[in-house]
């Protein structure tokens, strides 16, 4: 059958996706002051959906009642998950562990898992510089490479996504998900792990609409454009992740779903006092991913977090059946459980409010409920970390937390594989969803089996292996004959993850490059960056200018400078 045939992306008639945070949003310097007048109202539109083919509601529900029937997801209101969950963490990690090691000695609590929703910056060594998309007066090491290193270890296990500042090359050797650093966990491009039970799905990068339907055509050492085009996410990974059947507990995301700063969702006017630069946008309805607001009401998890826009904001989605329920904002349960805000001893500046979870074993999609959280990046003052404590199944209770691949997306990626594709051209969706049947997961369970050791119990089958491996030299590099044009982007996990699921490389690369017959010559790829028809030629030059909006994203100054300032701050407290 010739799949061709069968593949359409489907989106709006007029082919946009609406704007996200991209250079038509009309924020920034010199841009949208004339708000209100009569030439600038004209222009406002709303912005088109986003759809991509998925299971339908009816599907999702069949399997939240299967999986509720083996009582194997059902959360228990007595056993949970204390999970502290960061916003940018652009690579302060020292004073994010210490945060949380203060607040456990507070309230003797022990912090199960770190997320961090974004610009993780794992720097390794300064090679890594050139794969950060930051000017360069602001590119500051970090605290990642002594991590990376051994020098330092994770005193709580540690899981990142990648947002629009990361060490890209590092971040595509992982791109299925990977250790980069012992006990520290990447997500990958796109992914859906289980940590102690607890179901969490993510997807890397930031939204981009020029991109989006590209393939991963990217390669270091980059140029200027694709310094940037490589976070940016793509279709095949919001398809893969619309495909999941089963219930999410979590997802975490960089940008924020477009259409969270809905009034009906959060309060919205609050935010517009602390960032009032985001009004045009919030009114426009332009703020944030169009393609996770698609996820957002297609996958409807019980907790969704993002970071990016650097300011806390929380707010309560309800769905019923894929419609929005029109209520008017009132306290979320994100507040509705929380005390008056505790300031941190150690910092005086982060704010931890205890917050719980219902703990009630969801049985009907009428109901669910998203809750949805922002924070600020790790600097004084701000509030960058937040705990929670999150239900989890009884068949974990008493259990040490681990992290498992989660068989459902093993099989997604099994079966979806074939869309990826490492050309620089626009890669069409199937207009039909694909969700996996139990067949298909038994299939995938024997292959995972047969490469990882257990016990035979599926969940101990699917532990995901400590096999994290140094891929770089770490930081201070002493030799010289580390060249930039030498950062690879091959990892073993990567291999691994690949071989366990008899899949070939078509976007990554093997450790074993040249002697892997299975891999796919990547050589046409040049080919195609070379290509020089209107349509590649629009592309690069649109790219090298239009991102600002992703460097400038703090009120006044940069990414970097805060950074910078952030520094000086962390110095002085200490
Ligand atoms: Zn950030």
């Amino acid at each position: 059958m010739n799949k061709e045939h069968h593949y359409r992306q489907i989106r709006d008639p007029r082919g946009r996706f609406g704007h996200g945070r991209g250079r038509s949003s009309g924020r920034g310097r010199g841009r949208g002051r004339g708000r209100g007048s009569f030439q600038k109202q004209r222009f406002i539109r709303t912005p088109p959906p986003y759809s991509l083919a998925a299971p339908t509601p009816a599907q999702r529900r069949a399997a939240l009642l299967e999986r509720n029937k083996e009582k194997k997801h059902c959360p228990n209101e007595t056993d949970y998950l204390t999970i502290a969950v960061e916003g940018c963490a652009h690579g302060a990690l020292d004073q994010i562990y210490e945060a949380i090691s203060a607040e456990e000695a507070r309230t003797q609590v022990k912090v199960d898992l770190l997320i961090c929703c974004g610009d993780f910056q794992a720097l390794r060594n300064e090679l890594d510089f050139a794969t950060l998309a930051v000017p360069d007066k602001f590119k500051v090491l970090g605290d990642f490479h002594k991590y990376y290193s051994g020098e330092k270890k994770a005193p709580v296990p540690t899981l990142f996504i990648g947002g629009n500042h990361e060490a890209s090359a590092y971040m595509q050797e992982l791109f299925y998900g990977g250790w980069a650093a012992e006990n520290v966990y990447f997500m990958g491009a796109a992914n859906c792990i289980q940590f102690g039970g607890v179901r969490i799905a993510g997807l890397s990068g930031i939204f981009k609409e020029r991109d989006h339907d590209m393939g991963r055509y990217e390669v270091p050492p980059y140029d200027a454009s694709s310094l940037r085009s490589v976070y940016h996410v793509r279709n095949v990974e919001v398809y893969r992740l619309a495909q999941l059947l089963e219930p999410i507990d979590v997802m975490i995301s960089h940008d924020w779903p477009r259409g969270i700063t809905n009034e009906k969702y959060g309060n919205v006017q609050d935010l517009m006092k602390k960032k009032p630069f985001f009004r045009q946008e919030i009114e426009k309805n332009a703020l944030g991913s169009p393609a996770n607001e698609f996820l957002l009401h297609t996958l409807q998890p019980t907790y969704w977090f993002s970071a990016h826009l650097h300011v806390k904001f929380q707010a309560a989605v309800q769905h019923v059946n894929e419609m929005y329920v029109d209520k008017p904002y009132k306290q979320s349960p994100l507040q509705s459980t929380a005390e008056s805000p505790k300031k941190m001893e150690t910092t005086g500046s982060t704010e931890f409010v205890g917050l719980e979870s219902d703990g009630q074993c969801i049985t009907s999609l009428t109901q669910q409920m998203t809750k949805f959280l922002s924070l600020d990046k790790c600097l004084p003052r701000r509030q960058f970390l937040q705990i929670l404590k999150v239900p989890r199944p009884s068949s974990e209770s008493g259990k040490k937390p681990k992290f498992r691949y989660d068989l459902e997306w093993l099989t997604l990626l099994r079966k979806t594989h074939h869309l990826s594709s490492s050309m620089r051209r626009h890669i069409a969706m199937p207009m039909t969803a694909q969700p996996v049947s139990n067949v298909e997961k038994e299939e995938t369970l024997k292959l995972v089996s047969n490469h990882l050791p257990g016990t035979g119990h599926e969940d101990d089958i699917l532990c995901i292996p400590s096999n994290f491996q140094v891929t770089a030299p770490p930081h201070p590099i002493e030799s010289k004959c580390y060249a930039q044009n030498n950062i690879e982007t091959a990892n073993p996990q990567t291999d691994q993850i690949l071989s366990m699921l008899n899949l070939t490389h078509i976007i990554t690369k093997s450790v074993h490059r040249n002697n892997d017959m299975n891999e796919i010559d990547l050589e046409s790829d040049i080919d195609e960056r070379n290509d020089d028809s209107p349509l590649f030629a629009n592309v690069r030059n649109n790219h090298t200018c239009d991102d600002e909006n992703e460097i400038v994203l703090s009120d006044g100054g940069s990414d970097g400078s805060d950074e910078v300032e952030c520094k000086k701050r962390i110095r002085l407290v200490q």
